[in-house]
């Protein structure tokens, strides 16, 4: 029987949240699908090892001082920990060696503990002595003391995770999560926004590449090139002064920003490629793996 559920991680600014999301996600998680993307949360990733499936959500600024906090962010965190089967809160276990640290509930201003299964992380335990590392576990026996810097301990929290996630089939497919890259996704935002605003003018003469992706960039720079078949096609995609192509990028760009979480610059060019639809390693460029596939 296989397990799987929501695992919301929150923690206050600093606690290494954004750490451990990282060390959670690692390389194989790479992305959730479009599908997934638009169900009510962000999702940060989704592992799945052995039988068991995490689907992660993040909690951006749920713990921090209310008076700076956007309610409709606080309301979006709020979703994520109110679907949560687990809820893992990140501490640094240097800040709470001599004092407990506040209930999840309290330091989220919740009226009651949340539904969710939660776990204690117990972050930075390698700026912990010996003695004081064993200080915590006496005191927090059912916590995980971990380093999401060095990767101590991280084997025993996603161990500790899986133990509460429910029975359940896997909620997303292993190898669709794995093969479709982010890259994937953009090129598919800015297509289908070509489609929204172009109407029937060319439906299936549009296809997109990115051609450049240039990770840990602010904001994000991503080139993304407007494949058509025509030179009369790639006039109407352009538009009179070029009204049309930047009114089409800026949706896109927005679309991208809100499936990545961040600001983008998303340089948009519209080039003619005969015949793409007919040219087989034009379509597998183009993300399409089976040539008998018309779009
Ligand atoms: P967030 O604000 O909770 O998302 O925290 P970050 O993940 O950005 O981490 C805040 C700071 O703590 C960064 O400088 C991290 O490098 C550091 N940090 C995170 N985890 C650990 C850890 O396990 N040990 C140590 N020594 N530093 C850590």
């Amino acid at each position: 029987m296989t397990k799987a559920g929501i695992v919301t991680v929150a923690g206050y600014p600093n606690a290494g949240k954004s750490t451990l999301l990282n060390q959670l996600v690692g390389e194989k998680l790479a992305i959730t699908s479009a599908k997934a993307q638009s169900t009510r949360h962000r999702i940060v990733g989704i592992r799945t090892e052995g039988e068991a499936q995490m689907i992660i959500l993040d909690t951006p600024g749920l713990l921090e001082p209310k008076d700076i906090l956007h309610s409709a962010m606080r309301n979006a965190a709020l979703g994520a920990v109110r679907d949560a089967d687990v809820l893992v809160h990140v501490v640094d276990a240097t800040r709470v060696l001599y004092k407990s640290p506040p209930t999840f509930a309290e330091a989220a201003g919740l009226p009651a503990a949340p539904r969710a299964r939660l776990l204690l992380a117990l972050n930075k335990s390698d700026l912990l002595s010996d003695e004081q590392r064993i200080e915590m576990r006496l005191a927090y026996p059912h916590s995980v003391l971990l380093s999401a810097t060095g990767g101590d301990g991280m084997p025993e929290l996603v161990a500790a995770i899986t133990q509460l996630l429910p029975q359940s089939p896997f909620l997303y497919p292993e190898d669709e999560i794995s093969t479709q890259p982010v890259r994937f996704f953009c090129a598919e935002f800015v297509r289908e926004t070509a489609l929204e605003q172009l109407g029937d003018e060319l439906p299936h003469a549009l296809a997109c590449e990115i051609e450049e992706y240039r990770e840990g960039s602010k904001p994000l720079y991503i080139r993304a090139v407007l494949h058509v078949e025509r030179d009369s096609q790639k006039r109407i995609v352009i538009g009179a002064s070029g009204q049309q192509i930047k009114k089409l990028g800026k949706a896109a760009r927005e679309k991208i920003e809100r499936f990545v979480g961040e600001p983008v610059y998303l340089d948009l060019w519209v080039k003619v490629l005969p015949n793409w639809r007919r040219n087989r390693s034009a379509l597998m460029r183009l993300g399409y793996d089976d040539p008998t596939v018309s779009r």
